[in-house]
């Protein structure tokens, strides 16, 4: 019997063969990769080929993939049983651990996702001020719940949808849309509509248009702004929380103090956690205590809270140095590369994490990100993979490096930078 092609088995049983959409390639066309196991800084194909991994499962793998000793922790966990449905001490350490590097997360609640994490902080923040208007910025991804998916980044962005079928007129109507870093914009939202607004919610740093670094007001200004006005402010750290630098772009950028962050990725080490953290005040809003409802089957479960907090234990001061060092030297050599073959470009950071864009401008807002040469992306990421570096499949993600990058990884890297700017030059 021929032998049927993976991606077309997977496509016929699972609605795009991926079980989220970029994973597909539907931006960079071909067929995707089918991972068997990753070790380290590489990522291994079901035909037995190794990448240098760019993707680090979107952030969490900080440490590279299967860390021993988080791996040990997991394992010795699975022993004990796989979830409870009950407390624990574990998620009761990890929440403390978060709280030490991040004291404004007074108290934090453990859920699956990312998504339920921002989805649940919008409520409270509903619940808390009694007020029904959210403000999110455009490009700005927060996850798949139906309030949030308005001009959302990542995977929308990907596929230019405005939104997503099948979430209804009244599901966003309160959701206000601002252009990112436009100090002017909200300060005229807020002057119009301030006493219906219960919560501003921004990316920490914007990662799912790309890079796009909040200008240097940007963030202490939609603090006044909330609090003046009766409103909450969200920092949503899921990508960037613990990742680049231990208390996250909150602890690098400082000087405001947002009500309420969510986490996720790194917090989790690889495993289905993801938290909602802030002020004791408002995080006693939420049930049991409060009458703002939250909960979750596998919310705090046993092996994704001790992969967390055997990751937090581990990700220290040399970690985060080391994915410093190996960011600025790629960046250099993308920059050195691309420029040798006349490709434009631009790389913007947020910490340790870059994204390169195809267009010679500076990149503000989402508008901006998605004037760039998507196509040129294209050919450089199809040149990468053939000389065994996995990027993201998209131009509007962000780079992810990890502690386990070491020099063999990254001349892998740097060996296959010439001939795949060559690629995205040629039209
Ligand atoms: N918030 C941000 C900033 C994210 O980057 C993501 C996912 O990439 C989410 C929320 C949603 O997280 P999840 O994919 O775990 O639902």
């Amino acid at each position: 019997m021929a032998e049927v092609n993976l991606f077309d088995r997977a496509k016929d049983i699972i609605p795009g063969g991926v079980s989220s959409p970029v994973r597909a390639f539907g931006s960079v066309g071909g067929d995707p990769v089918f991972i068997a196991s990753a070790h380290g800084p590489y990522v291994v194909d079901v035909d037995g080929n190794e990448y240098v991994d760019l993707v680090c499962s979107w952030g969490p793998a900080l440490l590279g993939h299967a860390h021993p000793e988080v791996v040990a922790a997991v394992q010795q966990a699975a022993a004990r049983g796989l979830s409870f449905g009950a407390a624990t001490v574990t998620e009761v350490e990890l929440a403390e651990a978060v709280r030490a590097r991040v004291p404004l997360a007074e108290q934090v609640r453990f859920v699956s996702t990312g998504t339920e994490a921002t989805m649940t902080a919008i409520r409270l923040a509903r619940g808390a001020t009694g007020r029904d208007v959210v403000v999110k910025f455009a490009g700005c991804y927060h996850g798949h719940s139906d309030a949030l998916l308005a001009a959302a980044g990542s995977g929308l962005a990907t596929q230019g949808l405005p939104g997503s079928a099948g979430v209804p007129a009244s599901a966003t109507a309160d959701t206000v849309v601002v252009e990112y870093n436009n100090v002017a914009a909200i300060r005229e939202v807020f002057a119009e509509m301030g006493d219906r607004i219960a919560a501003v919610i921004t990316e920490a740093s914007p990662a799912n248009m790309g890079i796009v670094t909040p200008a240097a007001d940007f963030n202490t200004t939609l603090r006044e702004l909330t609090r003046e006005h009766g409103a909450l402010f969200i920092l949503d750290e899921v990508l960037t929380g613990f990742r680049v630098g231990p208390a996250g772009w909150w602890g690098l950028e400082g000087g405001y103090e947002p009500d309420l962050f969510t986490f996720g990725k790194v917090i989790g080490g690889g495993m289905p956690l993801a938290a909602i953290g802030g002020r004791r005040e408002i995080m006693q809003h939420l049930a049991p205590v409060g009458a703002v409802y939250q909960a979750g089957t596998l919310s705090g479960n046993p092996l994704a809270t001790i992969a967390g907090l055997e990751t937090l234990r581990l990700a220290d001061n040399e970690v985060y140095a080391t994915v410093d060092r190996r960011s600025a030297e790629l960046q250099r050599a993308v920059g050195e590369a691309l420029t040798a073959a006349s490709v434009p470009h631009t790389i913007q950071t947020a910490g340790n994490l870059f994204s390169v864009f195809f267009r010679d401008e500076p990149v503000r807002n989402y508008e901006d990100a998605k004037a760039q040469d998507t196509a040129a992306f294209g050919r450089f990421f199809h040149a990468m993979l053939e000389a065994g570096v996995a990027l993201p499949p998209s131009a509007f993600e962000a780079w992810f490096l990890s502690s386990a990058h070491d020099d063999a990884a990254m001349n892998r890297i740097v060996d296959a930078l010439p001939a795949a700017a060559r690629a995205a030059a040629q039209r």
